[in-house]
């Protein structure tokens, strides 16, 4: 399988699989693609239905990394990582209401569904690192799930350093702590005395440095690498066998904030796998459901809510869809782009957007809207949802129609949200067994100013330890 980017034409040189694991973004500042959508015969999907989760993930994720990574080495990975799943079925369907499903992403070790993908990218990362004999320093900035995930998905690992930067007394503490206690020597934690847009502004500042990207081997793993949307396709493939699929078509319901999560079923539809609606949850910051209600796609101000890793204005992966949208013309995908980036205002073809408004449906919940649900969910069904979950089961109940399954991705335990929850509920979650003792673990990291030098300085440092 060859690779291309949405603003760049597909050359003889493309990069496969391994290639742009490593890299992330393309050179072009575009977002790589597979050069063509694997197709799954409804015969296989039937007998899919059988597979493990770890096995159908090999089987999945396979038809991507072909020419690079080989289906037993997939299989291997996928058993070792999704067996330390705190729960058997891996990714459980929980039947709400009748016919609406809570699909459990968050049975990983850091409680968010970003474990279903970051997971297997620590492996892979190591097994092609260990093939060309080289070695990256993963550096990211986190408001709170990418960097635990990361973190969890990297420690120990012999051919990466990672670099996770945080601001300083902003994240909760049940997020820092699932960060800073991981005391490994290739893990280096930096709250920084600023806030999160301080922190991203820093590693953008780190990569567009071409020395000292190339110097340390600059790597990334933010949710625009395509090896994350790959390994978050199973999931859905999987839940639409269990109820029914690939005989008949089943509906998602996903709380989004760049995208990422979302892609990977619309991918799972070009596959082959029917899928009736894909419905995008959002909170206060809502600029998909007003460009899905309206073709308004005009950034604002990033306001904080209830469901902080939905707090997004630019999602980076529509960019994707659009590209798609377009007939896969990079010229005109690069100056829609150009352009939004430029006004802050991004001009799709009417077109396109009625062509994606066949598939996609969009609501948005205020803080107090999302309380309620958590309220109701929990008084109607016994349920108990965190709040990104609870806007994904909205968008489910919103959109749900009579024959046709509901399925709302659930992407955090409600333990790494407490005050939400006991706020709505009146119930305080607890956290599962392996993060029981999260509290009184040791700590370990550095503070340091917001100050590029000295953040450049730590990680030349760490990557020579
Ligand atoms: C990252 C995240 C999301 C948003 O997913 P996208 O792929 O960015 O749309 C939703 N909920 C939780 C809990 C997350 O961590």
């Amino acid at each position: 399988m060859r690779y291309r980017s949405t603003r760049g034409t597909l050359d003889a040189a493309a990069p496969d699989f391994s290639d742009i694991l490593l890299s992330g973004l393309a050179g072009d500042g575009g977002l790589y693609m597979p050069d063509h959508w694997p197709h799954i015969p409804r015969e296989t999907l039937t007998s899919w239905r059988s597979l493990s989760y770890a096995d159908l993930a090999a089987e999945v994720i396979g038809l991507f990394t072909e020419g690079s990574i080989d289906r037993d080495t997939l299989r291997t990975m996928a058993h070792d990582v999704y067996g330390r799943f705190d729960h058997a079925a891996v990714a459980p369907l929980v039947e709400v209401e009748d016919g609406l499903f809570s699909l459990e992403l968050f049975h990983g070790p850091t409680l968010a569904f970003k474990d279903m993908a970051m997971q297997m990218l620590g492996r892979l990362f190591e097994h092609v690192l260990k093939q060309r004999n080289h070695h990256v320093t993963i550096v990211g900035a986190t408001s709170g799930d990418t960097g635990s995930a990361a973190i969890e998905a990297f420690r120990g690992r012999e051919h990466v350093s990672i670099v996770i930067l945080h601001p300083h007394n902003r994240t909760s503490e049940v997020q820092r702590r699932q960060m800073t206690t991981v005391l490994e020597d290739n893990v280096l934690n930096i709250a920084v005395e600023g806030d999160f847009d301080d922190c991203q502004d820093m590693v953008k500042a780190m990569f567009a440095d071409e020395a000292f990207r190339t110097d340390c081997s600059l790597s990334a793993v933010n949710s625009i690498n395509w090896a994350r949307i790959a390994a978050q396709i199973p999931y859905y493939v999987r839940s639409a066998l269990a109820l029914g699929g690939p005989d008949r078509p089943v509906s998602f319901a996903v709380p989004t904030g760049n995208f990422g999560n979302i892609l990977a079923a619309w991918v799972a539809s070009q596959m082959g796998l029917p899928i009736d609606r894909l419905c995008v949850g959002s909170n206060r910051n809502d600029i998909l459901t007003r460009f899905l209600l309206n073709n308004d796609m005009t950034k604002r101000q990033v306001e904080p809510s209830l469901s902080p890793s939905m707090d997004i204005q630019v999602s980076s992966n529509f960019e994707r869809l659009l590209f798609e949208m377009l007939g896969r013309d990079p010229n005109r995908c690069r100056a829609i782009m150009e352009e939004f980036r430029q006004t802050g205002c991004m001009a799709v073809p009417h077109d396109a957007w009625e062509q994606i408004r066949e598939t996609f449906h969009g609501i948005a919940l205020s803080d107090e809207q999302t309380t309620d649900t958590m309220k109701a969910l929990y008084a109607e069904s016994h349920y108990l949802a965190d709040p990104h979950s609870a806007i994904g089961l909205a968008a489910g109940r919103r959109f749900h129609e009579a024959g046709v399954p509901m399925i709302a991705a659930a992407t955090a335990h409600p333990a790494k949200f407490p005050d939400a929850v006991k706020k709505a509920t009146g119930i305080h979650p607890e956290l599962p067994p392996h993060l029981a003792d999260l509290f009184s673990r040791k700590e370990r990291y550095d503070v340091l100013p917001n100050d590029i030098e000295k953040i450049k300085a730590a990680v030349r440092t760490h990557r020579g330890r």
